[in-house]
């Protein structure tokens, strides 16, 4: 897996302050990403994630401030992350399950649940799914966290195939909080 980047204390890419964790690596190709580069699992700019990255989110994370950790890209659910995207949330909760984790991908809650690889394990640790590809046409500038109005923003705890609860379901009153998701910011 590669880390491209890291935004410490962030405020645009889930609840609180978040530390915001860039992954390369996406097969979904949405129109209008304004991340083009990151669908590169190689791309120049991006290194290898070590243990030593590893103890650094930790070390981050554990400030009383920070809200936990957003995983992000690109995808980190993108096959070759997905053993290590595994490993750090798994790891991530033994350490601080006080602290939550959400997760920003183009694949749909429900693809994922029915999928045979690593990515249902994965949803075990996570709280909040960005979910869904970006679709221009349906681009929603008052949708908090996410960039168009077919992706959600889940409640991954208490959801289930058939039965999905959505942190956001009455959003025309926030939308000082988020105009664009983080793999497609324009503004
Ligand atoms: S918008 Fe996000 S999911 Fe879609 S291609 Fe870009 S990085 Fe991948």
């Amino acid at each position: 897996m590669k880390l491209i980047q890291v935004y410490k204390a962030d405020l645009l890419n889930g609840e609180g302050l978040r530390d915001v964790y860039f992954f390369s690596g996406c097969n979904h190709q949405c129109q209008g990403c304004f991340n083009k580069e990151t669908w590169d699992y190689d791309m120049p700019n991006a290194k290898e994630w070590t243990d030593d990255d590893f103890e650094k989110m930790i070390e981050s994370a554990s400030k009383p401030y920070i809200s936990g950790i957003t995983l992000t890209g690109g995808d980190p659910l993108f096959w070759k992350n997905q053993s290590d995207i595994l490993k750090l949330c798994k790891e991530f909760k033994e350490r601080l399950p006080e602290k939550t984790i959400w997760l920003y991908t183009g694949y749909t809650f429900e693809s994922i649940m029915f999928s045979s690889d690593l990515k249902p394990l994965i949803l075990r640790y996570v709280d909040v799914l960005c979910d869904g590809p970006f679709i221009e046409s349906l681009k929603s500038p008052n949708k908090p966290w996410v960039g168009s109005s077919n992706q959600r923003v889940i409640d991954v705890k208490n959801s289930k195939i058939g039965d999905i609860k959505l942190l956001y379901t009455d959003y025309e009153d926030t939308t000082h909080i988020q105009k664009t998701c983080s793999c497609c910011q324009d503004s």
